[in-house]
């Protein structure tokens, strides 16, 4: 490719709403342009790099045995009333009428979709397992697009759906998920962690997120620097400790007198006056309810002596406005109260949640002061588990795998698989006959990969104060080679020469062949596109020299012409 004839509008200016180097790169390098809020096109640089990360991730899922499909982008509104996403998912799903008045949505993901694709097609076990993924355009009104491609409302995902007999096949292609995502990061050049993760309002149970590690990253994850384990806060948070047992409890009072007493009125202002791990716990199950659009959600701040002689409650819902409320009234409410006079707690935070939610997450009890949490218990009995702890892990935490100090890091979540079970297929009814002739919902997967925010998730880890430094999967070209003054034949000739010989070894070549830009200029779209290597056709051409430019380490090195191919590669 000659860059004179590829448009690349490089500019020197950062759109003032572009706080990261990626958002700043891809903006300035000419790879993206900006349409609306959280709409991008991709100019031609950008499109270059989005197709080669899309092919990496195509060629893992096929190699990993998954059959590739498309689903329509749009689609009716009667899938998600089915699987009752129309009323969880909130703002996030665009909704639009046609001109029949038809209700439609502009996908988000589509559970929905290959569900319904699969549904009364596959009939029996013998057909199963399958996997379905399609790379396709996904929508979501996100409440805060920001950061260019990393929190675009439309951007491309590759999102994938498995379908099973039993758990145990599920958890079979979970794995082999697993491995074709490692591979997929690994090629793509990233410094990742696999974290255990929330769910989220997709569902099921079981999920893991990979994270691209970078500080801008928005997920705090914990990991542990001498095993792999990894978790991403909020899961952490919630699995750290169960705890079926409450006399193991230490406690000590806290500070809900002030909450009680102070007439907070936002979580923020509550969680400045609750330990580290009440606010972290109260901030979970708030981010969950609001991401699930629960507006039942009430948080109780129980405050009783051992007779539960007192009780006073409030409700997050009318912004933590104080009442009080006895325990009948609690009870009346219809929600299931917790309380701690009977378990020997002096005090308590309890969130009580609705119905609905509270089957998932159970009842549950925030710790009441760092260092005196509920102990001893195996994580296993998690899901029976009536009552859990949603305490924060610490930094400086043991890992329960190793014994190694956890520690906080930032991520980016470039990819998420999750085991989703029968939620999806018994909502909508997509049953196969098993091996008895009986008649059961698919046990299913789902596994998303970021493929458009990758793009940025790149040179967040990959980037210096000059511009992006793209990994070689990744690279636009892999080399530029640059005529320092193309209006001399000689150099443009021997340009030419070193482009061509670059190309035929199926070398990815650019060729900046620019007359009117000056050498300054040339080099500094080098640097800030981002570029692996230059090739500078320039001052010593004469001697028979050229200069090669590693993009990383800055590094140049004067090459005899002839041994341009042999020192690159
Ligand atoms: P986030 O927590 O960042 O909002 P998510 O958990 O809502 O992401 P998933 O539903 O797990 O996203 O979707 C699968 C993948 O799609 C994510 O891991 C992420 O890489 C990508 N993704 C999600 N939302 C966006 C977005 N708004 N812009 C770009 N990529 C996104
Ligand atoms: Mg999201
Ligand atoms: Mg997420
Ligand atoms: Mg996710």
């Amino acid at each position: 490719m000659k860059f004179s004839r590829m448009f690349i509008p490089t500019t020197k200016e950062t759109p003032s709403d572009a706080t990261l180097p990626s958002h700043q790169y891809l903006i300035r390098g000419g790879f993206i342009s900006q349409s609306g809020a959280g709409l991008y096109d991709f100019l031609p640089l950008g499109k270059i790099v989005l197709d080669k990360i899309r092919a990496v991730v195509k060629d893992e899922m096929d190699k990993s045995g998954a059959n590739e499909m498309l689903c329509s982008f749009v689609t009716p509104m009667s899938f998600w009333e089915e699987s009752g996403r129309n009323l969880t998912m909130g703002s996030e799903l665009l909704r639009f009428k046609d001109r029949k008045s038809g209700e439609y949505v502009l996908s988000p993901t589509n559970e929905e979709s290959v569900v319904n694709m699969v549904k009364n097609r596959i009939t029996s076990y013998k057909n199963l397992p399958l996997n379905l993924y399609h790379i396709n355009t996904k929508f979501r009104d996100e409440a805060r697009p920001r950061f260019g491609l990393m929190r675009g409302r439309e951007f491309l995902m590759k999102d994938a759906y498995s379908f099973h007999a039993s758990q145990e096949c599920l958890i079979k292609e979970f794995k082999n998920m697993e491995e074709a995502y490692k591979r997929v990061y690994t090629r793509l050049g990233l410094d990742f962690r696999i974290v255990d993760a929330d769910s989220g309002a997709i569902g099921g149970s079981g999920s893991k997120e990979f994270m691209v590690l970078a500080n801008s990253g928005e997920d705090t994850i914990v990991i542990c620097p001498d095993c792999d384990y990894g978790a991403n806060i909020e899961a952490a948070i919630r699995a750290k400790k169960v705890v079926p047992n409450w006399q193991e409890t230490t406690n000590t009072p806290i500070a809900q007198e002030k909450v009680l007493t102070q007439g907070m009125k936002t979580i923020e202002e509550v969680s400045n006056f609750l330990s580290t791990s009440q606010a972290q716990s109260i901030k979970a199950v708030m981010k969950k309810a609001v991401y699930e659009d629960k507006t039942e959600v009430v948080v109780f701040f129980v405050r009783g002596n051992d007779e539960l002689e007192e009780t006073k409650a409030c409700n997050a819902v009318d912004a933590l406005e104080l009442v009080d409320a006895s325990e009948e009234e609690i009870k009346e409410s219809g929600l299931v109260a917790g309380y701690c006079g009977p378990f020997g707690l002096p005090e308590a935070v309890t969130f009580v949640i609705d119905e609905e939610l509270k089957d998932e997450v159970g009842l549950v009890c925030g710790a009441n002061e760092e260092d005196y949490h509920f102990t001893g218990t195996d994580l296993s009995t998690l899901k029976d588990a009536k009552y859990f702890d949603l305490v924060a892990v610490q930094e400086g935490d043991t890992c329960s795998c190793c014994g190694g100090k956890l520690e906080y890091t930032k991520g980016i979540e470039a990819g998420h698989i999750f085991q989703l079970g029968s939620k999806y297929s018994s909502a909508m009814d997509a049953t196969f006959l098993d091996e008895n002739g009986k008649a059961k919902p698919f046990e299913m997967g789902c596994y998303g990969i970021g493929v458009s925010r990758l793009v940025a998730a790149v040179i967040e880890q990959n980037h210096d104060d000059k511009g992006a430094i793209w990994t070689k999967e990744t690279a636009p070209f892999l080399v530029d080679v640059i005529v320092s003054n193309a209006k001399k034949d000689e150099e443009l000739e021997a340009g030419l020469k070193i482009y061509e010989d670059l190309k035929a070894l199926g070398i990815e070549t650019i060729i900046d062949d620019r007359t009117k830009e000056r050498f300054g200029f040339k080099m500094s779209d080098f640097e800030l596109i981002g570029f692996p290597y230059a090739v500078v056709v320039g001052k010593r051409l004469s001697e028979g020299f050229v200069e090669i430019i590693d993009r990383k380490t800055l590094e140049k090195e004067d090459v005899e012409v002839s041994r341009v191919t042999q020192v690159l590669f």
